[in-house]
């Protein structure tokens, strides 16, 4: 089958996560819940890429997942950053591997949706194409009445950048299955 290979971006604390756990195993843990959180780190860290696996196998910690999309096979693979600045200077290199990406923030975090600029630019400047396949996501949209940046301002953002905007919650799954798949579409059809 084709293979998709998408990046989530974002400032640390988003949701990249859990929004790559609900997508691939329909799963989503709160903070505090020892038992819980446990099996979260695990699977965090088999898909999480950190400066130290970095060092040694970059490949490894890419889940990979087979989904029908549009009545066609497809293998999505995802690449969930860790977004340290530590490792700057190879970000290019996934950036580069990327067909498309997530950009994500927390509308309950408006440094996070500042952030996004930087993570729109850095990509831009490795993929050199406007028209890459990109969405822009707002993420922990359950926590509405917690909501520090406007819907106005994202959607203004998104049209400036000529990308969808998208808000989702990792929690209660709303549009997780969306994003992934509108992405995939978007790379399929380029
Ligand atoms: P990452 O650093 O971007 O990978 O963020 P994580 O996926 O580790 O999530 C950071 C924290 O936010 C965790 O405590 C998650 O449980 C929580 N979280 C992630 N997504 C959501 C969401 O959609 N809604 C709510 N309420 N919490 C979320
Ligand atoms: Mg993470």
């Amino acid at each position: 089958p084709a293979l998709h290979k998408v990046i989530m971006v974002g400032s640390g604390g988003v949701g990249k996560s859990a929004l790559t756990l609900q997508f691939m195993y329909d799963e989503f843990v709160e903070d505090y819940e020892p038992t819980k959180a446990d099996s979260y780190r695990k699977k965090v860290r088999a898909c999480t890429l950190t400066p130290k696996t970095l060092g040694s196998a970059t490949q490894c910690c890419t889940p990979s997942l087979q989904v029908v999309l549009d009545g066609e096979e497809v293998q999505i693979d995802i690449l969930d950053t860790a977004g340290q600045e530590d490792y700057a200077a190879i970000r290019d290199n996934y950036f580069r591997s990327g067909e498309g990406f997530l950009c994500v923030f927390s509308i309950t975090d408006d440094e996070s949706f500042q952030a996004t600029q930087e993570f729109r630019e850095q990509i831009l400047r490795v993929k050199n194409d406007e028209s890459i396949p990109f969405l822009l996501v707002g993420n922990k949209c359950d926590l509405n009445d917690k909501r520090k940046v406007p819907l106005s301002e994202c959607q203004l953002r998104a049209q400036q950048w000529s990308v969808p905007y998208v808000e989702t919650s990792a929690k209660t799954r709303e549009n997780v299955d969306k994003v992934f798949f509108d992405l995939m579409r978007e790379i399929r059809s380029r």
